[in-house]
């Protein structure tokens, strides 16, 4: 059994070098070092996830219940400002008030009894199920040292700051399996649990390593599999793909540019992504976020129940009012994950379905075929089944494009996506085979502080620091701020979302876990000193929260920069509100 020092220690080590390069060793030498198992759950703490991706169940634990809780365990050593002050950040902060507390202790935790907690903590429903959940996270506390305390509250907050992102954490066990980079990254499209994929690499590469405890049941082993020691077969249960992503782009003639003019436009609907799954007679719905919606959506089912066909599919659902025109997005999230009173919520929400990609037909992957393949593919079964897709051009010129962009604004669509014709499907990619053009900019931005409000807004958190993803180090860097877009409903309700995730509070200001992801309206964007990244959004407005998106997902300080640079080709936006 691995200590959970030793995972602790090589998180320490991560956090003082800058250097990609060693960033992937450190991590790559702990992954090998440890039994398959651990490895598994070590890839996910390392990247702050104590869950696999798409578990059911959350652990639900705020950063203010962990710092009650390590006082409680710590006899209240020192002022929490105090601690605060001389802090680096919420695990540091953990840390110094454990070791204030004096005392010495073993180590004694491992990380397969750390992840069995976590999922202990996870499994907790009903009576007094907040109590049980804090009772067993204090039990997990008491036994660490500082240094594990550290790292416990950093996975729980999903904070590592240690520099080693998503994409460095794949390198990394790329390099435990001694695989191509380029290979293991592929794999991570089409499984994106960290976790699960140590564990197919790592038993692939050894036949006979079957995992065991905790993991057992992650790997998607179905109940009539071979025994422990044949070679493991390829899951079977229905799992979600990550869903392909979007890039920017400011302009119809910019994704001409990008695609070299052999690109279709596509109307963007302004709905909530679902990937069908359509096999062995049944229909799966997923979110983006890859959790399963099936049963909140019967409507769907019903209707992909015409396919009759083993096949993926990727598309939108968008609400709709009596007179059929579309609702915003935040309606159809009231569909989402609803359990109770569906029937009823059907006939009052009613929803609209468009497919625009088919990623698998009769069992074979089509993420290799052109889009052009598999839009023509995806026409033929939608045809078939009367199923609706968006409306769509293959323009034969700058022109003809413009023409449709500026119609689809003209009837209220939020703008078109553009896809390369010979683009793969790449899950999970924000890559250049579909760009997105909007009537208006926005960027999808994280809340990582905000200020108590005064006079009208007293008592409520209203004015929120928004920031972008720093893609090498995980982090989030604010490029504004902003009080505009929200209703007095929607004050009171990110109030009481933000109080939850609060880790900090400091002169009017409470810092929180970077969790809600907003959609944010600007007119441009200025050079800004008062801001790391140098750059800040003038005119920011909140469109709508993104509960469809995870933070990881949000738009990233290379984005932000890239518009930056292409404003400054254009003439100054004119000056608003
Ligand atoms: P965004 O959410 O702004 O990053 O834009 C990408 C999203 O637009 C996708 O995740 C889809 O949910 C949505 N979308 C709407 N229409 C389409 C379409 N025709 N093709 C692909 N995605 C679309």
């Amino acid at each position: 059994m691995a200590s959970f020092l030793d995972f602790a220690e090589t998180c320490q080590a991560l956090s003082q070098t800058g250097s990609r390069l060693q960033i992937v060793e450190l991590a790559s030498d702990l992954l090998s070092r440890l039994a398959v198992d651990e490895a598994a759950c070590a890839a996910r703490f390392m990247v702050g996830r104590p869950s696999p991706q798409g578990a059911p169940k959350k652990l639900q634990v705020s950063g203010r219940a962990i710092w009650r809780i390590v006082n409680q365990i710590s006899g209240e050593a020192q002022p929490d400002e105090e601690i605060f002050a001389s802090a680096a950040d919420f695990g540091e902060a953990i840390e110094i008030l454990m070791r204030s507390a004096g005392g010495q202790r073993e180590p004694t935790l491992t990380i397969a009894e750390v992840d069995r907690r976590f999922q202990e903590i996870a499994a907790i429903e009903g009576r007094n199920s907040r109590a049980r959940k804090l009772d067993t996270l204090r039990e997990l506390f008491a036994r660490a040292i500082p240094l594990e305390g550290k790292y416990l509250a950093k996975i729980l907050i999903g904070e590592m700051r240690h520099g080693l992102s998503e994409g460095l954490m794949v390198d990394a066990i790329a390099r435990m399996a001694s695989r191509p980079i380029a290979e293991v990254r592929r794999a991570h499209m089409l499984e994106s649990d960290l976790g699960r994929l140590v564990l197919e690499l790592r038993c692939a590469a050894t036949p006979t390593v079957e995992p065991t405890g905790a993991q057992a049941d992650l790997s998607a082993r179905p109940a009539d599999a071979e025994p422990p020691g044949a070679v493991r077969p390829r899951p079977s249960i229905v799992k979600p793909l990550r869903p392909m992503l979007a890039a920017p782009a400011s302009s119809i003639a910019e994704a001409f540019r990008i695609l070299d003019g052999r690109l279709a436009l596509e109307l963007k609907l302004d709905g909530a992504r679902v990937q069908i799954h359509c096999h062995a007679g049944a229909v799966h719905i997923f979110s983006r976020r890859m959790n399963e919606v099936t049963s909140s959506l019967p409507e769907v089912v019903e209707w992909m129940s015409r396919v009759g066909r083993d096949a993926i599919f990727d598309g939108e659902v968008v609400a709709i009012n009596q007179q059929g025109h579309q609702l915003a997005f935040q309606q159809v999230m009231r569909r989402f994950g609803r359990q109770r009173e569906i029937e009823r919520l059907r006939v009052e929400q009613p929803m609209r379905l468009y497919l625009f990609d088919l990623i698998s037909l009769d069992g074979g992957l089509l993420t290799d075929a052109a889009y052009v393949d598999r839009h023509a593919a995806l026409q033929e079964i939608a045809d078939a089944a009367q199923l609706a897709m968006p409306r769509r051009i293959v323009p034969d010129s700058l022109t003809q494009g413009e023409g449709f962009y500026a119609r689809a604004l003209a009837e209220g669509y939020e703008g078109v996506m553009a896809k390369a014709l010979a683009s793969r499907y790449t899950p999970g990619v924000r890559g250049r085979g579909w760009l997105k053009i909007k009537g208006v900019n926005t960027f999808d931005l994280v809340i990582v502080a905000a200020d108590w409000g005064y006079g009208r807004r007293h008592g409520w958190l209203s004015n929120y620091h928004l920031a972008a993803r720093d893609e090498q180090s995980g982090e989030f860097v604010e490029v504004g701020k902003t009080f505009k877009g929200l209703s007095d409903a929607d004050f009171i309700e990110m109030t009481a979302r933000l109080q939850a995730l609060k880790i900090r509070e400091a002169g009017g200001t409470v810092y929180v876990r970077p969790e809600v992801v907003v959609e944010v309206a600007y007119s441009d964007i200025q050079r800004s000193p008062r801001y790391i990244g140098g750059m800040a959004l003038r005119f920011a407005r909140i469109v709508g929260v993104r509960s469809d998106k995870r933070p990881d997902e949000a738009d990233s300080i290379a984005a932000v920069a890239a518009a930056f640079d292409r404003q400054i080709l254009k003439p100054a936006p004119r000056a608003e509100g």
